[in-house]
């Protein structure tokens, strides 16, 4: 084969991964990611809402090493240092909108939820540290990807929208399957049960939202209160502690409506609402954060499509082939999705990436 350049699509944990070990085994390769961050669904900010090095999660917060020995051993690997989630405290249980909040013991749970110091992107910084920067393209959205003699060509729009074709011997789709079918066309046309497929395998998290208040104290902690809560009130279902290691305050809860009633809603009575509810929980001090921020991962088009505000849950691990015909060996996905173990997981893009990796290897015959 001519070209013996890799290309993978996209830059979350997967793709970084994926990089990481194909520049281990001396494999040329070139990332391309769509927006102008890498990290995909792992996004962490500073009090004004941008990407930081020590931040809060808009994100993944969480990993569990006992349960997932994978994702340990990496953040192992990579040197990063790890916090349990805070839970020290009463929990506290909102039933119903005409009962006052109701607290209660908290249970020791195992395994306990783990977080990283600076936030989960310190997985991201210290992926980029080892890997060369000019193959990490941001701003680089693929379109189409079309099977050559020697390989694959990409159609790929940069910054200024300005497509062009570049070449690879091999194509590792490190997102998820189902935004692959949406936003990728593919000539040959992928083969319509494995459309199917992806069309029908929920991205983990995409229909979601999360709510975020940076506070100057845990005023919270004060009260004996973990920060843990749950609500069948609303407009959050699931409160809990996002403070960080570094010792800046702060609540983060799920939202529990649908896209569309938040989309309907619209932000800031949104926010007020949250901060509403925040206060009937934790007190009136809940009512002035230094900050708050908002994220919505359904109207995100690099993470959600359409679908997954109808079709969301948990993805059935799957250990036969997300490729099939003239197209699986030279094409291989590599999202977390498509993991056999821990699919839609932090865990499961490692897992992902390992195996999208070593397929590629034997296609391109190394
Ligand atoms: C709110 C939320 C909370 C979560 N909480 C947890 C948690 O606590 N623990 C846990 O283990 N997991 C959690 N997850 C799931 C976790 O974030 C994912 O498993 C993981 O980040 C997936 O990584 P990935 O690389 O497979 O996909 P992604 O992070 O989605 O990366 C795909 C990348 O591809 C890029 N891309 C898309 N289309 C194109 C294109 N056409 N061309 C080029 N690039 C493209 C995207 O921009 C993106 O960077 C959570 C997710 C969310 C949204």
């Amino acid at each position: 084969m001519a070209n013996k350049q890799v290309a993978i699509v996209g830059g979350g944990l997967a793709g970084l991964y994926a990089a990481r070990l194909l520049h281990k085994a001396g494999i040329e390769f070139v990332l391309y990611e769509a927006r102008e961050r890498v990290g995909g669904r792992i996004l962490t900010i500073d009090a004004t809402g941008a990407p930081a090095l020590d931040g809060f999660d808009l994100g993944p917060s969480w990993f569990w090493p006992e349960a997932q020995p994978a994702i340990g051993a990496v953040v192992d690997e990579l040197g990063l240092a790890a916090f349990r989630q805070a839970s020290a405290g009463d929990v506290v249980f909102e039933r119903m909108s005409r009962e006052a909040p109701q607290r209660y013991q908290s249970r020791f749970v195992e395994p306990p939820s783990m977080r990283l110091v600076g936030g989960t992107a310190a997985l991201v910084q210290a992926l980029l540290r080892d890997l060369p920067a000019e193959k990490i393209l941001r701003g680089y959205r693929v379109s189409e990807l079309k099977l050559c003699e020697n390989g694959i060509d990409l159609t790929i729009a940069d910054h200024n929208d300005v497509s062009r074709v570049h070449k690879a011997c091999a194509v590792i789709a490190a997102m998820p399957p189902r935004l692959l079918e949406a936003t990728v066309t593919f000539d040959p046309p992928q083969d319509a049960e494995i459309r199917k497929l992806w069309r029908e395998t929920p991205t983990w998290m995409a229909p979601s939202a999360k709510f975020i208040a940076i506070y100057d104290q845990p005023f919270w902690h004060a009260a004996g209160l973990s920060g843990t809560a749950q609500s069948l009130v609303g407009p959050l279902a699931e409160i809990h502690d996002a403070s960080t290691a570094s010792g800046q305050s702060a609540l983060f809860g799920f939202l529990g409506i649908s896209a569309d009633q938040r989309a309907n809603h619209g932000n800031e009575p949104l926010t007020r609402a949250c901060l509403a509810q925040l206060a009937r929980i934790y007190g009136p001090m809940a009512l002035a954060p230094r900050a708050t921020h908002y994220k919505d991962w359904a109207a995100d088009s690099l993470t959600a499509t359409a679908l997954d505000r109808v079709s969301a849950g948990h993805v059935v691990p799957r250990t036969a082939p997300w490729v099939l015909g003239s197209w699986a060996d030279r094409l291989t996905l590599g999202g977390s999705e498509t993991s056999p173990s821990e699919p839609g997981y932090l865990a499961g893009a490692i897992a992902a990436a390992e195996r999208a990796v070593a397929a590629t290897l034997i296609n391109i015959r190394v």
